[in-house]
């Protein structure tokens, strides 16, 4: 093609390409184990694959309307009212999507607007900034304390200024794999109250929580649902991240102007997979079991770092292991992340990619969403470095 041949003011001019793009790639040309982007090495449930080819095949494939088909938004506040208590209008108070990557970022640009400030907390899952940005928002960042990944509240309550618009929570929460607890959205919610700042609570790993801890969405706090657009993913909880689908739940007075924005950005999310996953979900046990599932993987892979220089931080939820390098280099850990995967055959993620200014913590990311041969493997391979 010939060159465009203007300037272009770009709206993101800071952005790359993904982390889990580059290490993906880097880990293929390698032939290394991949254990950087999350996604599962094994596939889903053949009853799940099943019932998509049935739907498709008994010919429902033209658009399905544009909330989302009925009974799989019935299905899914049945869900949240069994879980959480809290209870949603599947007419008008829950959208399916096509991922939580676009439920989050609909959410804000269905309300920010330029110079208002939406509220980050660092290391960020690496969509959010970019997506408040898009819309002309400032992020505006909070730390969490090194290495327990905990949250002052006092810092939270003095980020706010009377531009904040929104806030961005994610528990269990990657890269950290911490969780919130029962106080600190219990804090939250105090520190909302009589404020008009609206949550984006990312909850893709809802189903995946260790140790007998229960998940604490915003939906079991009625001061925080009632300003909260709830986003999740069919994606971890089925084994599925390709199918790119989710759901986003909030009160009808948001969820009525969300729509308006998701009506013209995508329309509806893919029809045949919705009927599929509204049957799949009347077996509750596919997501109640998740979090033994991924609780045995956690604990197998750990088994085999044990022999390690690599020392684990703690993961109470999420698929990821996050491991601390301090005994084995200085390196930064982009420098390290790739050196592993080109000459010894491991991919990871550098945590210091989910920050704006790398801090100096040695810290890799690894998923273990993987099968016990490729997470035997993998240690095995980290025990020798
Ligand atoms: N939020 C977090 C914290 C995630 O880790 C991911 C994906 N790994 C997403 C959102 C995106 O989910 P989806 O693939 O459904 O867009
Ligand atoms: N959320 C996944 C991860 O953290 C990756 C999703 C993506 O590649 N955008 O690894």
């Amino acid at each position: 093609m010939p060159a465009f041949a203007f300037e272009i003011a770009s709206k993101l001019p800071k952005v790359g390409t993904t982390i889990f793009t580059v290490m993906s790639r880097l880990a293929a040309e390698h032939h290394a184990i991949n254990l950087s982007q999350g996604f599962p090495d094994f596939d889903c449930a053949p009853e799940l694959r099943a019932l998509v080819t049935k739907y498709i095949n008994s010919g429902l494939n033209q658009y399905p309307p544009m909330a989302g088909v009925a009974p799989l938004r019935e299905a899914i506040v049945e869900k949240i009212a069994t879980l959480y208590d809290a209870h949603y209008d599947p007419e008008t108070e829950v959208t399916v999507v096509p991922g939580a990557t676009y439920g989050i970022f609909t959410a804000i640009a269905t309300l920010i607007r330029p110079g208002d400030e939406v509220v980050l907390f660092e290391p960020a899952y690496d969509s959010y900034a970019p997506s408040v940005e898009v819309s002309g928002g400032k992020p505006v960042y909070v730390q969490m304390r090194f290495p327990d990944y905990s949250i002052d509240w006092r810092e939270v309550q003095n980020a706010i200024t009377p531009k904040t618009r929104m806030m961005v929570i994610n528990t269990p929460n990657n890269p950290t794999a911490g969780v919130f607890s029962a106080e600190d959205l219990r804090v939250l919610e105090s520190m909302l109250r009589g404020t008009d700042i609206v949550v984006v609570s990312d909850e893709v790993y809802e189903h995946i929580v260790f140790d007998g801890h229960q998940h604490q969405s915003v939906a079991r706090f009625p001061g925080l649902a009632e300003r909260s657009f709830l986003v999740s993913s069919f994606g971890k909880t089925y084994h599925v991240t390709g199918w790119k689908m989710g759901y986003v739940l909030a009160p009808k007075e948001l969820m009525a102007e969300f729509r308006k924005v998701h009506q013209f950005n995508v329309f509806v999310a893919n029809g045949p997979i919705q009927y599929a996953l509204a049957e799949y979900m009347r077996d509750r046990d596919a997501y109640l079991s998740l979090a033994a599932f991924y609780q045995k993987k956690r604990d197998f892979f750990l088994e085999g770092v044990k022999g390690s220089r690599f020392k684990p931080l703690p993961s109470r939820g999420t698929f990821f292991q996050n491991l601390r390098y301090d005994a084995i280099s200085d390196e930064k850990d982009t420098d390290l992340a790739i050196r592993l995967t080109k000459e010894h055959g491991i991919a990871s993620i550098p945590v210091s990619v989910f920050y704006r200014e790398p801090p100096s913590h040695k810290v890799l990311r690894f998923c273990f969403a993987k099968s016990e041969e490729t997470l035997a493997r993998g240690a095995e391979i980290l025990c020798k470095i």
